[in-house]
């Protein structure tokens, strides 16, 4: 029996519904988290915890036992993934869940099945000659950078949690040990597909179609082949992503085919990091030593990680290879122009325009040319080019952006003359671009900063602090105005680790 009491209970603070957990065996090996010796919850996401339905009031008093897997949550049924990947190009056929562990799955209060992963949580019999562990640094800068963005409205996985495990971890030197509790529409990845497609399973690759089908794309089972319309549809959730990471300046730095997701939400915030200064091969990871993953090549290393996905799903396309094979190619062919045409359409909302002309490619490019040449900072100069959407006299501001700043004026003449063909009043413009063009994004040496005060002094203010302004990236928030600043030359932060 259920006493009231009991309601209260840790055990009770989730209502788990676990359908991965019901797919075969073989997707997956159970394993239960490894105890930590001294957990301190650091941070729980109170509203992400409402949306879940979960007991928010449970959570704070037993998140610390909870998050760090201390305490397995009634319902849960722990499992580590298994998939594959290409890994900077080269295919290792078993990766999976090497520290990650999957409780389960809530239904959200949207109606949204959304899973809670422990990221840190132990080794697992995929973890190879890892620990299992993760270090405080990456979890808060997962956090920091997933709740931004987030805020900023790209698909993103969600932070729900962060915990202190109170047990060293071993890297170049001894780091402070962290649990991080992330929340995804699903963990599956294109390696998962890539996973079944190396073992030749083709029940299996059926078998977690057909799951991602009625998961993430269930309007997709009347199609009349509902599995290339769900390479297409991946295909198109990819191509406007990554768009909308162009358009804010991100760099997601590994972009392995194992962290690239089904659902077409951005996953694993390692290295990933903004660019200031506009530099379309800007590289911040300190793995990435060819530029492999740099900012302008996200789009086509977008298209040969899904290339590999359409590899993968050949068998369930067509029985007949060569056709299948024509089907996937022209879908493949067509990302290309799919990414074109999202991109595109987000460029011209930055730059205050509603209506499409031939011409507007042309003048983005000039803009983003001059940027590059001129070292102008990628967020302040369309946070400020929308002030002048309605206010002439924010040209000196918005010119200072660039290195010389008489060099704008020639683009400024062109951008007024084409916003007079545009049908948006000057004040409904300017603030259409303020929605589209952020103030505050998770800058780098911001970012540093606050996972060094908590590393080196245990002070996790700035961390809240940053959390706190990034939640409203669109807002003026004048009392953060330095937020908004781009990094002195000595505070400069121009590499980033994956702290694996
Ligand atoms: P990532 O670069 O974080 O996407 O991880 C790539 C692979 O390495 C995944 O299979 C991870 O589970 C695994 N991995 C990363 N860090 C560790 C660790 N500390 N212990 C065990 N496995 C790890
Ligand atoms: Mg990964």
């Amino acid at each position: 029996m259920t006493s009231a009491l009991q309601k209260n209970q840790p055990d009770t603070a989730f209502s788990f519904d676990n359908s991965y957990a019901r797919l075969p065996q073989r997707f997956f090996a159970i394993q239960v988290p490894t105890q930590v010796a001294e957990p301190w919850l650091i941070k729980l996401n109170e509203p992400l915890a409402e949306e879940l339905g979960l007991d928010v009031e449970a959570l704070r008093r037993d998140g610390a036992a909870i998050f760090s897997g201390n305490l397995v949550p009634d319902g849960a049924e722990p499992l580590a993934m298994a998939y594959a990947g290409h890994q900077f190009g080269q295919f290792v056929p078993l990766l999976g869940d090497g520290r990650a562990i999957l409780l389960g799955e809530v239904i959200d209060r949207n109606g949204r099945r959304r899973d809670i992963q422990l990221k840190g949580a132990g080794q697992t019999p995929f973890s190879r000659r890892g620990d299992g562990r993760a270090a405080l640094g990456p979890v808060l800068r997962e956090y920091i950078i997933s709740e931004a963005m987030f805020a900023l409205g790209i698909p993103a996985t969600r932070a729900l949690a962060a915990v202190l495990t109170g047990e060293g971890v071993r890297r170049e030197e001894i780091l402070p040990g962290a649990i991080f509790t992330r929340v995804a529409a699903s963990h599956i990845r294109v390696g998962t597909f890539q996973y079944l497609a190396a073992g030749g399973d083709e029940d299996g690759i059926k078998a977690l179609a057909d799951h991602v089908i009625e998961r993430h794309y269930p309007e997709l089972k009347t199609a009349e082949n509902p599995y290339l319309a769900l390479y297409e549809a991946v295909c198109d959730r990819q191509a406007a992503l990554i768009a909308r990471w162009l358009q804010v300046g991100f760099i997601h730095g590994v972009m392995n085919t194992d962290n690239m997701t089904i659902s077409g939400e951005t996953i694993d915030f390692g290295p990933c990091a903004f660019m200031d200064a506009y530099d379309p091969m800007m590289v911040f990871s300190s793995i990435d030593q060819h530029g492999r993953y740099a900012y302008a090549n996200q789009p086509g290393i977008g298209q040969w990680n899904l290339a590999r996905l359409g590899e993968a799903l050949l068998p369930l396309i067509d029985a007949d290879r060569d056709k299948a094979i024509e089907h996937a190619n022209a879908i493949i062919k067509a990302y290309g122009e799919r990414f074109h045409a999202h991109w595109l359409q987000g460029m011209r909302g930055k730059i205050g325009l509603i209506s499409a002309e031939d011409g507007d490619l042309e003048l983005i490019q000039s803009l983003l040319a001059l940027m590059q040449a001129q070292g102008a900072d990628f967020t302040l100069m369309f946070r400020r080019l929308s002030a002048l959407a309605d206010d002439p006299e924010a040209e000196t501001e918005f010119a200072s952006t660039f290195r010389e700043p008489t060099a704008t004026a020639e683009w400024l003449a062109h951008w007024r003359e084409r916003l007079l063909r545009d049908p948006q009043a000057p004040t409904e413009r300017a603030a259409a671009m303020r929605h589209v063009n952020p103030a505050f994004i998770p800058r780098n040496h911001r970012v540093e900063q606050a996972i060094e005060a908590a590393v080196e002094d245990g002070d996790f203010s700035l961390f809240e602090a940053l959390l706190a302004v990034l939640s409203h990236p669109y807002d003026e928030q004048p009392a953060f105005a330095a937020y908004m600043d781009p990094p002195k030359p000595e505070e400069r932060v121009l590499q980033t680790f994956c702290g694996t």
